[in-house]
């Protein structure tokens, strides 16, 4: 038996049949697979960012989910979304105004520049040659372009599970070469927006998630003095990471809100009239998906039983352990009629792919379950329908529905 990653707090004191926002699971028992998500998680989690940060203003990045109805959910929650794609752009656009977005991204293409420099959205600029592009496309549109940086910093959020400062990266620029393109970016009459800073992502420790924001506070401050440029706002990135695992702990998001409040009150002069966003994708939205799949067979095989189900890595590749994970490790997982019962079997969950990769609960303890009951798959609200390679072995895409 292997253990399983612990129940989000909204599922954890459930019994018998499992409930998604007020509704019971077996109202989708014939839609099967699925991806059915939680509006009301979500917006809990915007409340708990607001009374723990008072006065940050909160991104949405919204590559963790950007199913139209949830977007439609959380844009008037939050100050701002965050894209990475035109794709992504035209999404956002439909749920909030065009200078409450930026976006980000290495090998934006002049189509991408033009449509978001047209639209009015914030570009957060990767390179040299990127800022020689989009300042060419404002030239020819006639629109003063509103344009951030995005910084490569020389620091990276430890512990973290995908890092993504402190070394060479297509993300970004080499934060030594920042203060000469803030400087060209002001000369050639951009709006010069500020800083964005990334430095990585599922953090769950408090004191590295602090110790990065210090860190980078003092780095766009040292920009901004060798600029000789006040930025507007300063994108301090984000990192909360949610508890996959079995052992993980939750981020306890109040001693970071205490301690950027600490290190914002002394902050150097140059960033007083800044303003100061975190931009979070599955900290979000992560807890409130659950995917549903129903047992099409059960089997037994030299000694193991596997539960066969109607869907797997090909709607929700990351709980197969295949999507930015080293080792592969269970998620959380239930029989959603037997939520609460204690465990009587240990059997494997998979997916119905010809591929020993599409493995969901790798011998699991669950209550016994037959061939039609479903079993929910927890934390698939953030990198599932659209994380996952839906087209792989042709089965049909997943539903995906917001309660
Ligand atoms: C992916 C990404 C995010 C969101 O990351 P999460 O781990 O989902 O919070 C935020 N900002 C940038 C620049 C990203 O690339």
């Amino acid at each position: 038996m292997k253990p399983m990653g612990p129940l989000p707090p909204e599922f954890a004191d459930q019994r018998g049949m499992l409930t998604i926002g007020g509704r019971p699971a077996s109202d989708w028992a014939e839609q099967t697979p699925a991806f059915v998500y939680d509006s009301a998680i979500v917006a809990r989690r915007v409340a708990r960012f607001r009374a723990a940060m008072p006065g940050i203003d909160l991104h949405y990045a919204i590559k963790a989910n950007p199913h139209p109805d949830l977007l439609a959910a959380v844009a008037p929650l939050v100050d701002g979304l965050d894209v990475a794609s035109a794709g992504e752009l035209s999404r956002a656009l439909a749920v909030r105004e065009a200078a409450t977005i930026s976006f980000a991204g290495p090998g934006k293409r002049d189509a991408e520049l033009e449509a978001a420099i047209a639209a009015g959205v914030t570009l957060n600029i990767e390179s040299e040659g990127e800022a020689t592009r989009a300042l060419a496309t404002a030239a020819r549109l006639g629109i003063r372009p509103r344009l951030a940086v995005r910084v490569n910093p020389d620091i990276e959020l430890k512990g973290s599970g995908m890092k993504m400062g402190g070394r060479p990266s297509p993300f970004g620029i080499d934060a030594a070469r920042v203060p000469a393109l803030v400087r060209r970016l002001v000369a050639s009459g951009a709006d010069w927006r500020g800083f964005h800073v990334y430095a990585g992502s599922q953090a769950l420790s408090a004191e590295a998630v602090a110790d990065t924001q210090a860190a980078t506070l003092a780095l766009a401050a040292r920009l901004a003095e060798e600029a000789g440029q006040a930025p507007p706002l300063v994108n301090l990135g984000g990192g909360f990471g949610v508890p996959y695992f079995a052992g993980d702990m939750p981020l306890d998001v109040e001693a970071v809100g205490a301690r950027l409040a600490t290190a914002l009150a002394e902050r150097p002069a140059i960033l007083r009239d800044s303003r100061f966003a975190i931009e979070l994708g599955r900290w979000l939205v992560a807890e409130a998906g659950v995917y549903l799949a129903r047992i099409v067979d059960r089997k037994d095989s030299g000694g193991e039983t596997f539960l066969i189900l109607d869907g797997g890595l090909n709607h929700q590749l990351a709980a197969s352990g295949n999507f930015g994970t080293v080792v592969r490790r269970n998620y959380p997982l239930a029989v959603a009629h037997r939520m609460g019962e204690p465990a009587e079997e240990t059997v494997s969950v998979v997916g119905p792919l010809c591929t020993p990769l599409d493995r969901l609960g790798d011998r699991v303890a669950l209550p016994r379950a037959e061939v039609g009951d479903v079993i929910a798959v927890f934390l698939a609200g953030a990198y599932g329908a659209t994380a996952s390679p839906t087209a792989f072995l042709g089965h049909p895409p997943a539903a995906e529905m917001v309660v």
